[in-house]
């Protein structure tokens, strides 16, 4: 615990629960770990817009970061902070207080190291991914942490209308089409089909599904060129692209400070439990690509200054 976890207990601590939660979802009992349901108490939210991130480089987290830090705790704030950036921000040696220190949470950073010895065709060393691991804390946890510096919205971010503005920026050849009763996206037209705004049941549900066609939208040939695994059947890769769109939605609602309020497959869950009882790299790979589609999304793809630029080495 001392310098944070290993990476196998960090896989077990992301993907048992990621599991454990989608055979509820399977059940019947939860929708997924990463959908949250509640009502809009119509107050406006400050912290909109704002992502679990890093609590002095107030850069966000990415990808499988992301998924840890936002789907299971549950803390008011979105800053994190490791031992020794709180014990620079408390002048404290000990600024965790008793109780807290086994709370902290993983985060895993992976970086690409030249092998010693293998080299590719070319000659050159082949890379392979190093995985480090740091525990962090939520400012929540931390009552010694100076306040905070207030965050700064753009004046006209409204996040009941940022969606369409996304879908617009993708500039799709076939549009964004209203009407009839699919949500699709049609790689063949590069379009998008959407029941008309007012047949949505509430405003979440249709904010995230516009998110998640948007997402499907991202992988085009000519945008971010997403592939599927080499090997996979069809339908694996099917699976395997609604999972990218599911937590790429649900990075974007959160981003939005909308709650994900449901699945847009959930016969998709099976396939879903299956790889990631088998690998538990699927998960990471994922996330890796959704918060790439994300970034591309929002329109943050040539700016977006993560916290790390975790490698997508896992990413097939
Ligand atoms: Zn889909």
């Amino acid at each position: 615990m001392k310098n944070g976890r290993k990476i196998e207990d960090v896989c077990d601590f992301v993907v048992k629960p990621i599991i454990e939660a989608l055979e509820e979802a399977e059940r019947g009992k939860k929708i997924s770990p990463w959908t949250k349901q509640w009502r809009d108490d119509g107050t406006a939210n400050t912290l909109t817009g704002i992502l679990a991130r890093n609590g002095v480089s107030r850069r966000p987290y990415n990808g499988i970061n992301w998924l840890i830090l936002n789907m299971f705790p549950e803390y008011n704030s979105s800053d994190w902070f490791t031992l020794n950036q709180l014990k620079k921000l408390t002048g404290m040696d000990r600024p965790i207080p008793d109780g807290e220190f086994e709370n902290a949470m993983s985060i895993v950073f992976w970086k690409m190291i030249d092998h010693r010895t293998e080299r590719d065709s070319k000659g050159r060393p082949k890379k392979f991914p190093l995985a480090k691991t740091y525990l962090v804390w939520n400012r929540d946890q931390i009552p010694a942490l100076p306040e905070p510096k207030p965050d700064v919205i753009p004046p006209d971010f409204d996040p009941k209308t940022e969606i369409d503005k996304y879908l617009t920026n993708l500039d799709l050849r076939g549009g964004v089409n209203l009407g009839g009763n699919r949500a699709c996206y049609i790689p063949s037209q590069d379009a998008i089909c959407l029941p008309l705004n007012s047949a949505f049941f509430n405003e979440h549900q249709r904010e995230g599904t516009k998110a998640h066609e948007g997402i499907h939208a991202t992988g085009a040939k000519h945008r971010l060129n997403r592939k599927m695994a080499k090997g996979w059947f069809d339908d694996e890769a099917y699976a395997y692209e609604e999972l990218v769109a599911e937590l790429g939605a649900a990075m974007t609602c959160a981003y939005l400070g909308m709650p994900l309020t449901e699945l847009q497959h959930t016969s998709y869950i099976a396939s879903w439990l299956k790889h990631l009882k088998d690998d538990p790299s699927f998960i990471m790979s994922a996330a890796a690509h959704a918060n790439k589609a994300f970034n591309y999304l929002i329109g943050e793809h040539a700016s977006l200054q993560s916290e790390s630029k975790e490698s997508l080495a896992y990413a097939a």
